[in-house]
């Protein structure tokens, strides 16, 4: 099966600019990026997203991650960052390498998580809850 970009990155197959890396994940700047340290963090091995980490690599993902993030912040002297992964292709993933975005935040930098927002009926949040609730694998 042929690799995925991110997989081939992971191998030094495809040149990236890369800011942390251990035997499991890799931080490498962002081609094209919201603001310039706009990184990516991706494990080494193909998980298609979120849910396909095994649960004992999630800790250690977001400890790595947190540590690109540390770097980032020194470096940047930026205001904020957002964390965000996009999951599957309705949630704008267009790299199918499960893969989490640091992106370096200024203030007024005119980017903006500017998203309409809807209203639940009476009693629909509480049932949704419940609902999602009752799905959690224990
Ligand atoms: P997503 O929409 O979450 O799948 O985002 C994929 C991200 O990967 C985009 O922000 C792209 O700019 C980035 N990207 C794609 N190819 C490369 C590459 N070769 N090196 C660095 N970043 C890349
Ligand atoms: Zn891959």
């Amino acid at each position: 099966m042929e690799e995925c970009i991110f997989c081939r990155i992971a191998k030094g197959g495809i040149p990236s600019s890369k800011v942390l890396e251990d035997e499991n994940f890799l931080a490498f700047l962002d081609i094209n990026p919201i603001n310039k340290g706009h990184l990516l963090v991706i494990p080494k091995k193909h998980y298609g997203c979120f849910l396909d980490f095994p649960q004992d690599q999630l800790g250690p993902f977001f400890a790595f991650s947190q540590k690109a993030a540390k770097a980032l912040i020194v470096t940047t002297k930026c205001d904020g960052f957002n964390l965000a992964m996009n999951n599957g292709r309705a949630a704008a993933q267009l790299v199918p390498h499960a893969h989490l975005h640091i992106m370096p935040r200024f203030t007024g930098d005119g980017f903006a998580f500017d998203w309409p927002t809807k209203k639940y009926e009476e009693g629909e949040m509480d049932r949704l809850a419940k609902r999602i609730s009752s799905y959690v694998k224990k």
